[in-house]
């Protein structure tokens, strides 16, 4: 491998078919490499930020709060309180003297204002360093106001983005068990880690609709406070981006006993198998009950006639897209498996994957369904980046917002397969997208006048 890589970065990287599987991950950025990784507060923010008439404020200064307005299209079919940003914009006073009184009063006046469901403030770095009682101020507030006044300890400081999901899953679920369960189905299911972007999952709801599943909240693309206040009266979590809601899932495994089912939505592949092991859960949990086995049947004949429609459609990309390279680096590694499968499904080569947040487990995963010489790399910085793109001479990159710029830059291809995107990806329907997505930027007459930068 001839990238530009730092020493301390090299347990990072693994190419596969060089040695045996061996990848340092979940860990803290190396200082200095200019890590891709988002910080602990921007963690919380991109998955509580769909709770779509909730209150969200971020105590700290104004910059947190700029650097992740409208962090993601997270499309609401209703309110859309969520896409407003609300900072207590902490300045030299309030370091000195503290800012708890200003936060109590930004919350009355945006609760009384906003009329929301629930409200969640956000800690920042400098209320961790200056030590504001989050915890005292909400309860106060949430006693006066009647509503659930929620802190999310998501100080900047405190890890890797990871540890900014783990803070949103508390929040969410102080919340959760507080709603009635009454009306809900033996054949219901919570959707978690879709985050709706641009309506994956109002498409993902239908399948489930048309299969006679119940959805009961989505955590969190298009959710509402109440559905997830009693979202603990499901019988099943089914968990996507597994990164970033899985440790929910596990605290409702431990509280309520909900079994969690780990999927991807993305590619024919893995949706179908999402759609079949959740029909196959139903009928294992009630094997005599014959609304198990018309779920199995509506879910057979839901992919079928998916399938059929979709395959022809696709075959046009397939045949110009064939024998070109694509790298991934996404934030959860579970997405990048799917991708792998998609971009197979229409004869691309993944040449590099990556992820922000992948554990060992994940990309052991990662090196299995990969081909030999794939890179395979955890927290990456844009120098790495760069370099592998070249050295690999990769037609498209998939990435999210930070990553667009490498891309252009060298001259290939980009996808966004993260915050800015208005395509759905995800479902039968989004294979199709994607494959056009692709096939339009790879194939874009742009490139002849930006040539592409070669390795060396
Ligand atoms: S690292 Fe700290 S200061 Fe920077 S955006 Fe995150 S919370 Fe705010």
């Amino acid at each position: 491998m001839g990238a530009v890589l730092l020493k301390e970065r090299e347990n990072q990287v693994h190419v596969k078919g060089e040695k045996p599987f061996s990848l340092v991950c979940n860990k803290d950025s190396l200082a200095g490499a200019v890590s891709q990784r988002a910080c602990v507060f921007c963690g919380s923010r991109v998955v509580l930020y769909p709770i779509a008439d909730a209150l969200h404020l971020v105590h700290g200064p104004i910059g947190c709060a700029v650097y992740t307005w409208d962090i993601r299209g997270a499309l609401s079919s209703g309110p859309e309180l969520h896409r407003l940003s609300f900072s207590t914009d902490l300045q030299e006073m309030d370091v000195i003297f503290g800012g708890e009184k200003k936060l109590r009063r930004a919350l009355l006046e945006l609760i009384a204002r906003h009329s929301p469901k629930a409200a969640f403030v956000y800690s920042t770095c400098i209320v961790g360093i200056i030590g504001d009682d989050l915890e005292a101020v909400c309860k106060d507030v949430a006693a006066e106001t009647g509503i659930p006044v929620i802190p999310v300890q998501s100080e900047g400081f405190k890890g890797n983005k990871r540890a900014g999901y783990q803070a949103a899953c508390e929040a969410m679920f102080r919340l959760i068990g507080t709603g009635g369960t009454e009306g809900i189905s033996r054949f219901s299911l919570n959707i978690l880690g879709d985050f709706n972007l641009a309506g994956e999952i109002w498409m993902v709801r239908e399948y489930y609709e048309r299969m006679g599943i119940q959805v009961v909240a989505n955590i969190t693309g298009d959710g509402r406070v109440g559905d997830i206040c009693r979202a603990h009266g499901a019988a099943l979590n089914v968990v996507q981006c597994s990164g970033s809601t899985m440790q929910l899932a596990k605290m409702m495994e431990d509280k309520y006993g909900m079994p969690a089912l780990r999927v991807s939505y993305f590619g024919i592949e893995d949706m179908s198998e999402a759609l079949y092991d959740i029909a196959r859960f139903f009928k294992k949990q009630y094997p005599d009950d014959p609304e198990a086995d018309r779920i199995m049947e509506r879910t057979k004949a839901l992919v079928q006639e998916k399938v059929r429609d979709l395959v022809p459609k696709l075959e046009p990309y397939r045949k110009a897209l064939a024998g070109k390279k694509a790298a991934i680096y996404v934030g959860g590694s579970f997405k990048a498996f799917s991708l792998v499968k998609a971009f197979r499904l229409i004869d691309m080569q993944v040449v590099m994957v990556g992820s922000q947040t992948g554990t060992e487990e994940d990309y052991r995963e990662l090196e299995a369904i990969t081909d030999p010489g794939t890179v395979i790399v955890d927290d990456a910085n844009p120098l790495e980046l760069n370099s592998f793109l070249k050295e690999k001479g990769v037609d498209i990159f998939v990435g999210g917002v930070k990553e667009r710029p490498i891309a252009y830059k060298l001259g290939i291809g980009f996808c966004d397969h993260n915050h800015e995107r208005k395509e759905a990806l995800a479902g039968f329907e989004g294979m199709l997208n994607f494959a056009k997505e692709v096939y339009s930027s790879v194939m874009s007459p742009v490139w002849r006048f930006v040539p592409r930068k070669e390795a060396g």
